[in-house]
């Protein structure tokens, strides 16, 4: 019964995710704030459904107390809070957000192109220290100038449909291949981008590798007085050298969402060597920050949670092999979650066999941790069955569904 499903939601998780999981027929419990992993090994001992944001750390020490836990929704986009690996040993499927606040990333890029081709927020600043200072210098319409865009993913691919509706050229460069949206260009490298445009900006993930970069011999390539932006990671473009380029004026105006170091709360100061640089917008990684985003984090994230835990599918998770499931009629669904071993597979069916059961589906998929089973089988079962295919040695999770 799905009121034995007790689900612990944390750090303020929006009320459209408490709203949905209660409609579902689970127990709810709700924290504002987060939890440290003391108090969180303690909460989690009957939980089976862990939802959290950024800050929630859930490492292995929690997971070891965690004698029930099924699932961990992200409702945000990183995972780097959740130790992924560690969960695949447990048999816990994690859920995030990945595509749930694009939009607002790429209206804020746009907002913030316009913004830096008109000098915007110095002009303001200015009149907010009583200097009317009227002038058509260095401002330029956006229409018919180029934007590169480096990383074509999700958020990279919709800037480039937005952006050419307002007349921008859209050149584009990706590490892997990508369909070109509209009428954008693909660009075979980066540098061939750099020379290229006019506005440049960055869209790629947070890999180690794409530490640093974006450096000297980038902004080196770049057009003269070009615009530059990113909205990504902070740790992928080296500050110093950024700021030289606008002190430099090579680089004639500079939106910046993400740091190498963020203040870890709104109390602490924000330190950067940009503060104070002409044309340059600091924004404290408020791209994806909007209650759009929010909502729809909070309807993305129950449904995957729940669509797991009734059909056992586990698309768009982080850490599990990725298997979309039909539903059932007529048929009872086992859930087996084993280490990644030969002959698992085998050994379940043969169980099976022994017991005359007949197989009406069966779904496999593995990754270098686990096997995901699903046997959708046509009998009634008996209670021999189920403790047979538990006790499979390597059997890390069993679950009946229907
Ligand atoms: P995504 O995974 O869909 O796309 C990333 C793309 O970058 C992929 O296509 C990948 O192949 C490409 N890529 C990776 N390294 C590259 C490189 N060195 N050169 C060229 N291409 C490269 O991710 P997304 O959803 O589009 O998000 C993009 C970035 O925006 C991520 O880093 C994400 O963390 C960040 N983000 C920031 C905010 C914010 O608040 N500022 C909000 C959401 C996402």
């Amino acid at each position: 019964p799905k009121n034995r499903i007790n689900v612990l939601l944390l750090e303020n998780v929006h009320p459209r995710a408490i709203e949905q999981m209660k409609h579902e027929g689970y127990n709810v419990e709700v924290y504002p704030a987060g939890l440290d992993e003391d108090e969180l090994c303690e909460k989690i001992k009957n939980v089976s459904v862990l939802g959290i944001r950024s800050k929630t750390q859930v490492t292995a020490r929690v997971l070891e107390s965690a004698n029930r836990l099924i699932a961990v929704g992200a409702f945000c986009i990183g995972t780097n809070q959740i130790d992924l690996e560690a969960c695949l040993k447990k048999g816990v499927a994690v859920f995030n957000a990945p595509f749930s606040n694009t939009r607002s990333v790429v209206e804020l890029a746009i907002a913030e192109i316009i913004a830096l081709m008109r000098k915007l927020f110095d002009r303001s600043t200015f009149m907010h220290q009583g200097k009317w200072d009227k002038s058509a210098k260095g401002s330029f319409e956006i229409r018919g100038k180029s934007l590169g865009i480096i990383g074509y993913g999700n958020i990279g691919a919709q800037l480039s449909v937005l952006a050419e509706s307002l007349g921008l050229i859209v050149y584009y460069y990706d590490v892997e291949e990508k369909l070109a949206l509209g009428n954008a260009r693909k660009c075979h490298s980066l540098q061939e981008l750099l020379s290229v445009s006019d506005i440049v900006t960055l869209h790629v993930d947070g890999r180690p590798e794409n530490k640093n970069m974006f450096g000297e011999e980038q902004f080196n390539i770049m057009r003269d007085k070009a615009i530059f932006l990113n909205l990504s990671r902070g740790h992928v473009v080296d500050i110093a050298a950024l700021k030289a380029n606008i002190e430099s004026g090579k680089i004639a105006g500079a939106a910046i969402d993400v740091f190498p170091q963020e203040p870890k709360s709104n109390n602490e100061e924000f330190i950067s060597e940009l503060r104070t640089l002409p044309n340059t917008i600091l924004s404290p990684h408020i791209g994806g920050s909007t209650i759009e985003a929010q909502e729809n984090i909070a309807n993305f994230v129950p449904n995957k949670i729940m669509d797991y835990i009734n059909t056992g599918s586990t698309s768009n998770s982080v850490n599990f092999p990725n298997l979309q499931l039909p539903t059932l009629e007529n048929a009872h669904r086992l859930i087996h979650i084993h280490e990644n071993m030969p002959g698992i597979l085998a050994r379940i069916n043969k169980v099976l066999a022994d017991h005359d059961i007949n197989i009406v589906g069966q779904y496999l998929k593995t990754n270098e941790v686990i096997g995901y089973v699903i046997t959708d089988i046509d009998k009634e079962y008996d209670k021999e069955v189920i403790k047979a295919l538990r006790n499979i040695e390597h059997t890390i999770k069993f679950r009946v569904l229907y």
